[in-house]
């Protein structure tokens, strides 16, 4: 059996921590049940289920902020509620939303929208992306 070395820089430790500090919660007590991505709604169409969200963060690799599953999520609270040790996994979620919201990424390049594009596109939509952006 081959083991994995897992390193922890300063980087990924500060990337827990501030995640831990947005949601209030101490996911370092998880130990990936999977009774929160069980009743998950979304969960198909998520690229990583919760747990495995809950998991990387507890490595703190950042590269959970490339999934779509926090984006997905829709707050319902089925996860919290069904987590055995109590951790608010929604809460995470809107950690991650927040963190990404405010490395200012940018999600659509509204410069480069076609003008056929700009025709179809919600309004609203594009509005809600104007302001994200810039504020
Ligand atoms: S339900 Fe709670 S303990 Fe179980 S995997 Fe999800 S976050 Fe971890
Ligand atoms: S709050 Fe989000 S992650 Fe949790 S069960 Fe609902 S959709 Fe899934």
């Amino acid at each position: 059996m081959s083991f994995v070395k897992l390193t922890k820089s300063e980087k990924n430790i500060r990337f827990r921590e501030k995640v831990m500090e947005l949601a209030g919660d101490d996911i370092q007590i998880c130990y990936q049940c999977g009774e929160c991505s069980g009743g998950c709604p979304e969960a198909a169409v998520m690229d990583l289920l919760p747990n495995q969200v809950i998991h990387k963060i507890q490595l703190g690799d950042e590269s959970v902020l490339d999934v779509n599953t926090y984006w997905i999520c829709s707050s319902c609270l089925v996860c919290s509620a069904r987590c055995p040790k109590g951790i608010d996994i929604a809460k995470v979620m809107e950690s991650l939303r927040e963190i990404s919201l405010r490395s200012k990424k940018r999600y659509v390049e509204l410069e480069a929208l076609t003008k056929e594009e700009l025709e179809v596109l919600p309004q609203i939509a594009l509005i809600s992306s104007f302001k994200k952006q810039t504020s």
